[in-house]
């Protein structure tokens, strides 16, 4: 079972919630930090026993002596990361994207795979659970590599909780698109229900069946109520705005530890969500 926490856009609260389920989690899980441009996950959850692993992708090395300078690497390169100037075929690996369309076509066998690091993916473990999480290198831009590293180090053995990337471009998408369940985080704002929309759009195109929570529900503002029920999507919880989860937070407290009411609200939302991610896998089987 894979449920992704996700969000139309950053600061809804999207760790908030990943880290309070998790953390009451009624059996060893795993949650995955896939938001590998700014982790946070660890902040929050303390993991002991922490292992780190580099990870690296595919960029081409030439070898000059058998390069004739056809051509042919240059006009597959959709990212213009080989450019021939003059009697020289330069490589860009900052631009590559790991296709191998250049090694592949090469005619004179001129290109082997070298290597250039992303970042690392980190593991450990907190109580029964297990947390693993990316981080990517200051200046590196392409992040779905690394998620799929993070995905790749998943244990078999249990559900795995997914926090996704904010927004609802490429890296979303790469940690998303195969789970059984999507919880979308949003907030009672004009902003928040814009991105929360793009986002059921995406998970209605993924063919992913999704939830709201809505963090910081104020009193008398339905905005975001209204849009679910025109939509038929349930609203799975909603987390009052208080200025006492505000400092919990900024003390890298869990809001399950502040509020006793919101720990029972939890593992009220693990039955909900366990119910819909199974029912979701017996309609894939089916
Ligand atoms: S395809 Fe091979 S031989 Fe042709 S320019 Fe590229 S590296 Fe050189
Ligand atoms: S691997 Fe693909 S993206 Fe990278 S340089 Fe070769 S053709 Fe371009």
């Amino acid at each position: 079972m894979k449920i992704a926490i996700a969000s139309g856009k950053g600061g809804t609260g999207k760790t908030t919630l990943a880290v309070n389920l998790a953390a009451s989690a009624p059996m060893p899980i795993c949650l995955l930090d896939c938001d590998v441009e700014e982790p946070n996950a660890h902040l929050f959850i303390r993991a002991e026993n922490i292992q780190r692993h580099p990870e690296g992708v595919f960029v081409p090395v030439i070898d000059t002596d058998r390069c004739t300078l056809c051509g042919k690497c240059e006009a597959i390169c959709r990212f213009s990361a080989l450019v021939i100037i003059g009697k020289r075929l330069l490589a860009y690996p900052e631009m590559c994207h790991a296709c191998l369309g250049c090694m592949r076509i090469c005619p004179e066998e001129a290109i082997s795979p070298g290597e250039r690091i992303l970042g690392d993916v980190l593991s450990g473990s907190f109580g029964p659970h297990q947390l693993i999480w990316g981080e990517m290198r200051v200046g590196e831009a392409m992040s779905p590599p690394l998620i799929e590293a993070v995905q790749r180090m998943a244990p078999e053995d249990r559900p795995l909780l997914l926090d996704s990337p904010p927004g609802t471009s490429c890296p979303m998408i790469a940690a998303i698109r195969d789970c059984d369940f999507v919880v979308l985080v949003t907030e009672p704002t004009s902003f928040g229900l814009h991105d929360l929309t793009l986002a059921v759009e995406t998970a209605r195109h993924l063919k992913i069946p999704c939830g709201i929570v809505v963090n910081r529900a104020e009193k008398g503002n339905t905005q975001i109520q209204d849009y679910a029920a025109l939509e038929d999507i349930p609203v799975l919880l909603e987390i009052p705005f208080r200025r006492s989860y505000a400092e919990s937070y900024s003390r890298g407290e869990k809001l399950i530890d502040t509020d006793p009411a919101l720990r029972k609200a939890f593992t009220g939302l693990w039955d909900i969500i366990i119910k819909k991610a199974e029912d979701q896998k017996t309609r894939r089987a089916s």
